[in-house]
């Protein structure tokens, strides 16, 4: 990001929440106005532009900032970190396995049968629990693409090369000319239907290398509903994350 001098201060109306606001002077003709994941907001301003527009801009939109900020501290609030007490709800794939700690259990690991996740009642020294659980949602999102792949490819007459999971900041999957396709391990935190989409979209790729109408077209025909899943993921992707959980009693799932 190129830019000229940038000041940090707090904006009025988000003091309670701790938000910042990001004065950023650039080469532009607009002022500008955008919130990001955690809520911070972020002003673009032309360079010559005088305070007193940019405070003036500021206190015109003073609603719309405060009204997008206070839904994501909404939707942050209904996140809580993971403690990996027994109980605690892990979600995958739109379910929830309860933990279940056992002496038998050598590591973190989903269990279908039982719906529960299991994890051992101590933990071993120089492991994470982080990248043991990490590893637990691959070994079962892994056994749902080997399910759902050749079923949806047969449906959509493609033919994927090699299938493979990765963990993606800012993309859900990933299909290459050479026809290997990439999904991110987080889709593994999403419902369902969601985590279907991606895998549709990306078979779909096989056939359609852009996102033309045509591609759409063919992706509808699969997933009637994707406007609906992709903007879930737009809404709720930012917070699927390994190390936290939805409570049980929020909605919109
Ligand atoms: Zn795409």
């Amino acid at each position: 990001m190129k830019a000229g001098k940038t000041v940090c201060k707090r904006h009025e109306t988000a003091k309670k929440a701790g938000y910042m606001t990001e004065f950023r002077r650039e080469k532009r003709k607009t002022l500008t106005l955008q919130i990001n994941a955690e809520g911070n907001l972020i002003v673009k301003a032309p360079l010559n532009m005088s305070e007193r527009v940019i405070q003036q801009f500021l206190e015109d939109k003073r609603d719309w900032i405060a009204f997008h900020q206070n839904r994501i501290l909404e939707k942050a609030s209904q996140y809580v970190d993971h403690r990996y007490e027994p109980g605690e709800p892990f979600w995958f794939l739109g379910e929830v396995y309860p933990l279940v700690k056992m002496e038998t259990v050598e590591k973190p690991r989903f269990d279908v049968a039982k719906k529960c996740f299991m994890m051992p009642k101590t933990g071993k020294a120089g492991t994470s629990v982080e990248s043991e659980v990490q590893a637990a949602y691959r070994a079962a999102f892994l056994e749902y693409l080997e399910q759902r792949i050749p079923i949806l490819s047969k449906q959509m007459n493609v033919n994927p090369r090699k299938i493979g999971i990765k963990v993606y900041k800012s993309q859900w999957g990933n299909a290459k000319n050479t026809r290997d396709i990439h999904f991110n391990l987080r889709l593994a935190l999403a419902p369902r239907m969601v985590a279907e989409y991606v895998l549709i979209h990306e078979l779909a790729h096989l056939k359609h290398m852009d996102h033309s109408k045509a591609f759409w077209r063919f992706v509808e025909l699969q997933d009637p509903e994707y406007a609906e899943h992709r903007a879930w993921l737009k809404r709720n992707g930012s917070y699927l994350n390994f190390s936290r959980y939805k409570r049980l009693e929020s909605s919109d799932l």
